[in-house]
């Protein structure tokens, strides 16, 4: 029977493809097909580790103390019967062997169906047993791990259309951010998971892979079986789980036309952006990777406006990234753009993108409890100078080899003005000390709580330029937590407090002389490209994928026609209904 799942539409398109249920603490489980001639030897492999976990727990059965309670040695027995019950050793080498799913994907595959099955069970004995076969499926997974090392990994996958293979749409409860990021070369061509709002980072990694996406639908894991077919809209935010033969090929039919447009936009990829009455627009590029950078320049995109450089400092097992490091990475970037700006934001950590194991520091932050109201972002760097220092000096160092611009994130006081504009200073008296080369390097504020947007003049007083984080501005400003679906609905861009900060940001900066972009999620979608142009806005920052339709909305906008309007949208009591009309 066909269902309908409803969430937060995020990133546009319609993707149609089986579901893979992966369980969050699952996600960065390797996800690859192995080569038809390589299904043996990964069969074999699966049987090596299992054959490891036997002993290990017929080890741990020996060596129990003669006091030790019977019911340890009982439960031993039964995760030995759980390891080689058909029903996981059996099922998991078909998931190899029928779909060429690599062990661990075969495994986790497996382990989301008998889960539902023991969920199900009336007995509560029974259903208990499911933590069990999480731990044991978890002894499997460590000793495949144990056995491999990532590189054979990437060796062994071979490309997503291999044989044939039906399309894959990735069903989650929650992404982490950093997990999100492993998505980038990845073989799904769609995602939906039960949390998240339309700004999470989550969100906006799955933007950045321009792959259709819905997240906050709430029970999509719970309703959405391993293997279903699945449509994910993510122009109006549903999924549908089975559909008839006749809403599928409506689906097809809306898939084919997206592609028709993105390859007639794509055409737009050089024309510059200029509007009909020839104001010029800057349109730059979000980046999180180094590695972007390619999408970046090949949509068309004039610089980066802000490189996320927290993706380099999470999955890293506790250990942050050199100095060195930074700046082979930042360099890639700079280089990767042959000479056009890239602005490099330091580290924004905190909130809803924590780094996966914990510093001392973040210890602290996570039992905060009001995580996007703590030690984030600035707070953060400015807490620990030897880091922020590291990364100012990599940052520096590669505006050696193009033009480099730095933007500091969530800056809010004057104190934090003056201490972030120090360590700038410090770090290139430091380079000079040493003989290392750097570049002039403009140094800029993220605007992105209300304290700063309503006190712009202290920040264009110290910065050489702006950049509107519009993303957690609005959070700010209507106190919404971004990441949490529940409160989805009252997230709005169109709040006429947020509309008047933001133009008042524009207009003071424009003023004062200084350069002033938007980097937010608004800068990318289409609704406000017209209001936000009519404000005085000429530089804006989005996902590669988001260029060519800001693109053509910019080319047929007369900026003279909505510059009257102005006054009257941003007094509205509803400016969204204004600018419709
Ligand atoms: C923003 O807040 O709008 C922004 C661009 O930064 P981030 O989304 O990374 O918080
Ligand atoms: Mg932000």
């Amino acid at each position: 029977m066909s269902i309908q799942v409803f969430g937060v539409p995020v990133s546009r398109g319609v993707a149609i493809g089986r579901a893979v249920l992966v369980a969050s603490s699952r996600v960065d489980v390797a996800h690859y097909f192995v080569a038809p001639d390589d299904l043996e030897a990964e069969v074999q492999r699966l049987k090596r580790a299992r054959d490891a976990v036997a002993a290990e727990l017929s080890a741990l059965q020996r060596d129990l103390p003669d006091d030790a309670p019977a019911e340890l040695s009982a439960l031993l027995d039964v995760h030995l019967m759980l390891l080689h019950d058909d029903a996981l050793a059996g099922a998991t080498k078909d998931w190899i062997l029928e779909r060429h799913y690599n062990a661990e994907w075969a495994l986790s595959a497996q382990l989301e169906v008998l889960a539902r099955q023991f969920d199900d069970m009336e007995d509560p004995y029974l259903r208990e047993r499911k933590a069990d076969l999480e731990q044991v499926v978890e002894r499997l997974l460590n000793a495949l791990t144990a056995s491999t090392g990532a590189a054979a990994r990437s060796d062994a996958a071979v490309p997503r259309d291999f044989a044939g293979e039906d399309p894959l749409v990735l069903v989650a409860s929650d992404i982490a951010p950093a997990d999100m990021l492993q998505f980038k070369s990845s073989i799904f061509t769609g995602f939906i998971t039960d949390v998240g709002g339309k700004t999470s980072h989550t969100a906006i990694v799955a933007r950045s892979l321009d792959i259709p996406a819905v997240v906050g639908a709430r029970e999509a894991s719970r309703i959405i079986r391993q293997d279903d077919w699945v449509v994910i809209d993510g122009d109006a935010g549903v999924a549908v789980v089975n559909p008839s033969p006749i809403v599928l090929e409506e689906y097809r039919f809306r898939q084919r036309q997206s592609q028709l447009e993105r390859a007639r936009l794509d055409r737009l990829r050089h024309t510059p952006a200029v509007t009909l009455d020839g104001q010029s627009v800057e349109l730059l590029a979000n980046i999180e990777l180094p590695v972007d950078a390619a999408s970046a320049l090949s949509s068309g995109a004039v610089g980066v406006g802000l490189f996320r450089t927290e993706f380099l400092f999470m999955n890293r097992n506790g250990e942050l990234p050199g100095e060195e490091e930074q700046f082979q990475a930042y360099k890639a970037a700079v280089t990767a753009m042959q000479g056009l700006p890239v602005t490099i934001r330091t580290v924004d950590v905190g909130a809803d993108k924590p780094l996966d194991q914990m510093s001392a520091q973040e210890l602290r932050h996570e039992h905060t409890l009001n995580p996007a109201l703590g030690l984030r972002a600035i707070r953060w760097s400015l807490s620990e100078p030897d880091m922020f220092s590291q990364q100012l000096r990599a940052i520096l160092r590669a505006s050696a080899f193009g033009k480099v611009r730095v933007l500091m994130p969530m800056v809010a006081h004057l104190s934090e003005i003056r201490a972030g504009l120090h360590a700038v200073a410090r770090a290139r008296e430091q380079l000079d000390r040493r003989g290392q080369a750097y570049g002039a390097v403009d140094v800029g504020a993220m605007i992105e709580v209300p304290a700063a947007a309503i006190g712009i003049d202290l920040f264009l007083r110290h910065f050489n330029f702006v950049s509107i984080g519009t993303n957690d501005l609005i959070q700010y400003t209507l106190a919404i937590d971004r990441a949490d679906e529940s409160v989805a609905h009252l997230y709005d861009a169109w709040h006429p407090a947020v509309l008047i900060l933001i133009a008042n940001t524009i207009r003071r900066a424009r003023d004062a002389g200084r350069h002033v972009s938007i980097c937010g999620e608004m800068a990318g979608d289409p609704a406000f490209t017209e209001v936000l142009l009519a404000m005085g806005l000429r530089s804006f920052s989005m996902h590669p994928a988001q260029i060519a339709t800001i693109k053509q909305r910019i080319l047929r906008t007369d900026t003279t026609r909505w510059t009257g309007r102005l006054q009257d949208i941003l007094a509205a009591d509803d400016p969204q209904a204004v600018v419709h009309a």
